[in-house]
């Protein structure tokens, strides 16, 4: 029997763990396959390592990782990639706003030969009109303003083959966007759509500040046109500067009028210094990645991972 691999990050998620559990082994039951389900908890400060601990030793199907701090959703899930085996690694949330019944269609559609399948939400229930149509605007951005294509509404509940998971973990960097790399990477990709909904239980885990950086990560991933935009900036006020001077010298040589105008100066001086900073922070933002890059730093911790062997401890058995 072929092995499906289901990675789920959980940070604080002590009510969802076991439902969401039962419903995968219903789920999977009657598909034909063997599965792993593959929990990275993120540094949770409630009792979710004591439910993950308690369903490992009951159901050896069940591998947790325990990462020795919160690393955040797009690390968590890289990690549960470098540990899964099967053929197929789905990864998944684990509040039920990835639905589990949606998870035969994905592997149906694996076994006609696609290598990624992407689900793409169309709605979710109950989530706020400001989170809906920001992140609508924000797909619509990145698409227009880098090479990779991404789906609005695109998210981390998808299918890859094990050739695309190999590839996954060749990519190296540290600002995760996960979305972005699987449309880089290629491979045969379908998209599926499917309407999320309400968490299970519980309360979201992204803040605000939390979503921000996430976009920001995408944008400065893939794009380097917020660079391009601080020199055509550059060009235009650097056009306009010259008009000025034309003007202003035209009035002083060729008119009696004097050259009018500290409000001019006022004016040009704080709008020229609020650009450059503008630019100069765009810069600093790119240049606090390549920082961050170049130090090269280990992605995760993991404190303990029962279930899980090593090949050198699978060795020594
Ligand atoms: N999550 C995580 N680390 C974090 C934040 C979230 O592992 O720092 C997990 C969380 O437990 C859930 C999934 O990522 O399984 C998606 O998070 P959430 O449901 O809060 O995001 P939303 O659906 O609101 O976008
Ligand atoms: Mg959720």
């Amino acid at each position: 029997m072929k092995l499906i691999s289901i990675v789920v990050p959980v940070y604080n998620e002590e009510e969802n763990i076991e439902h969401f559990y039962e419903e995968i082994c219903k789920t999977m039951q009657p598909l034909g396959y063997d599965f792993e389900l593959v929990f990275v908890d993120d540094g949770s400060k409630d009792s979710s390592i004591l439910i993950l601990d308690h369903l490992s030793q009951r159901d050896d199907r069940v591998k947790p990782l325990y990462l020795v701090r919160n690393f955040g959703h797009q690390i968590a899930l890289t990690c549960g990639l470098d540990h899964a085996k099967g053929e197929a690694v789905i990864t998944m949330d684990g509040d039920m706003q990835h639905p589990p019944t949606f998870i035969p269609i994905l592997i149906e559609k694996w076994e006609d030969g696609y290598e990624v399948v992407q689900t793409v939400r169309k709605t979710t229930e109950g989530v706020s009109w400001f989170k809906n149509k920001t992140s609508a605007l924000y797909y619509k951005l990145i698409n227009k303003i880098s090479k990779v294509k991404i789906q609005p509404g695109g998210s981390d509940f998808r299918l890859m083959d094990r050739r695309v998971v190999e590839s996954f973990k060749l990519y190296k960097e540290r600002a995760r966007f996960i979305r972005g790399m699987i449309g880089a990477i290629g491979y045969k990709q379908i998209q599926l759509e499917f309407v999320a909904p309400k968490r299970f239980a519980g309360t979201s885990k992204f803040s605000l500040n939390k979503m921000l950086h996430f976009a920001l990560d995408g944008i400065t991933a893939y794009s380097k046109m917020p660079l391009r935009f601080a020199f055509y900036l550059g060009i235009i006020f650097g056009l306009f500067s010259i008009l000025l001077t034309g003007h202003v010298m035209y009035i002083k040589w060729f008119t009696d009028e004097a050259v009018p105008g500290w409000a001019t100066l006022s004016v040009s001086i704080s709008l020229l210094g609020g650009i450059q900073l503008m630019g100069l922070g765009i810069i600093g933002e790119y240049v606090g990645r390549i920082f961050e890059e170049v130090k090269q730093r280990p992605l995760y911790f993991v404190r303990e991972k029962p279930n899980i062997l090593d090949i050198n401890e699978k060795n020594k058995e």
